[in-house]
């Protein structure tokens, strides 16, 4: 029988691309979303998309009563949670925000999933909870800490598990700690959307890309890597989509749970990716040499072997596909493909 997954944030970014890896996999979904980051059009997208209606429950997770709605209304088999707070400045300056939604929120769907009986979920961890470190790459034991409120909650959330499954074996938990999430669906109609000026590299350069900002500030060239800017592992949306496939069809077939990372293992800098995204566009995207941004570090990427042992998952689109992707994303916004 069709199982039946509820997705928290299912209209959000990384969100949207998992429902339709999920639907390509052949699983039912139904998203839970309050749209608070999200864009009304996104489920529209999804259709065109999947070619198939889209089950959407608009609601909130500090809503009790709309959650244990949820569960009684659909038989839930699993959740992948993804409704969370994620801006690392935003954080700072609301924290109590941020512990709000990402922590009590996290509470209330644990509590709404065990009065429903349903034990399993995906949980959208971040590489933000490691601990500063020059020892590369970077894998699932490597020393934990945090350096913003954000990354605390993060944190807190996978403690929290830890704890929670240790009460009743009937939980599973899959925690995915995201490198940095890139790029956009193939057909163009979905992908990374955010409100003002962006924070993170990708989405600011997709808008000197298209003219919205004048050049890109590249946060400090005198780092001690190959060419000075900073370095991440970048991993593609829809790579990054298909890690939660397979941590969910873990949990399913009763493998237990897992924690680990979801990168890449490649590192590349703010050049490479400036680079590429100029031959993706077609022009040579300006840029200014700032200053480093506070609280930055060097370069950082993943150690991929675990995901690889213990889901099989690879990451297989690189920086191209991601500059591509993007471009061909931003450069069509708001147009739904019809024409
Ligand atoms: N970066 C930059 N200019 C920007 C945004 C980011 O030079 O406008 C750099 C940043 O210093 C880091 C890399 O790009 O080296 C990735 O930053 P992002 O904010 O995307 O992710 P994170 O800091 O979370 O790894």
């Amino acid at each position: 029988m069709t199982q039946t997954i509820l997705l928290t944030g299912g209209a959000g970014y990384i969100g949207s691309h998992t429902y339709v890896a999920l639907i390509k996999s052949g699983y039912n979904v139904v998203i839970y979303d309050n749209f608070s980051n999200a864009r009304a059009d996104v489920p529209a997208r999804l259709e065109l998309i999947t070619g198939a209606p889209v089950t959407v429950w608009r609601g909130d997770l500090l809503d009790g009563h709309s959650l244990n709605a949820v569960f009684a209304a659909h038989k839930i088999d699993a959740v992948i949670h993804f409704a969370a707070k994620k801006a690392v400045g935003e954080s700072v300056r609301l924290p109590i925000d941020y512990f709000q939604t990402n922590i009590t929120g996290l509470l209330a769907l644990l509590e709404a999933m065990n009065t429903a009986g349903v034990h399993n979920l995906v949980y959208s961890s971040s590489a933000t909870v490691y601990a500063e470190t020059e020892t590369l790459p970077i894998d699932e034991d490597a020393p934990l800490g945090f350096a913003s409120p954000y990354a605390f909650t993060k944190l807190a959330g996978e403690q929290i598990m830890a704890q929670v499954a240790a009460s009743n074996p009937a939980w599973a938990f899959g925690i995915l700690r995201y490198f940095n999430p890139a790029g956009a669906h193939e057909s163009g109609l979905i992908g990374e959307d955010p409100n003002g000026i962006p924070n993170n590299l990708l989405p600011y350069i997709a808008k000197v890309a298209t003219g919205d900002l004048p050049a890109l500030n590249i946060f400090g060239n005198d780092y001690p890597t190959p060419d000075g800017t900073g370095m991440r592992d970048y991993i593609h949306v829809e790579d990054l989509a298909q890690g939660h496939v397979l941590s969910l069809a873990a949990l399913l077939a009763g493998k237990g749970g897992h924690l680990l990372n979801l990168g890449t293992g490649i590192g590349f800098s703010v050049m490479d990716m400036l680079q590429t995204y100029s031959r993706a566009c077609g022009r040579d995207l300006p840029y200014v040499i700032a200053p480093r941004r506070d609280g930055d570090l060097a370069a950082y990427w993943a150690d991929p072997a675990r995901a690889q042992a213990v889901l099989g998952f690879t990451a297989t689109r690189g920086l191209e596909d991601i500059c591509t992707s993007s471009w061909n994303w931003v450069k069509r916004r708001g147009n739904m493909g019809t024409s």
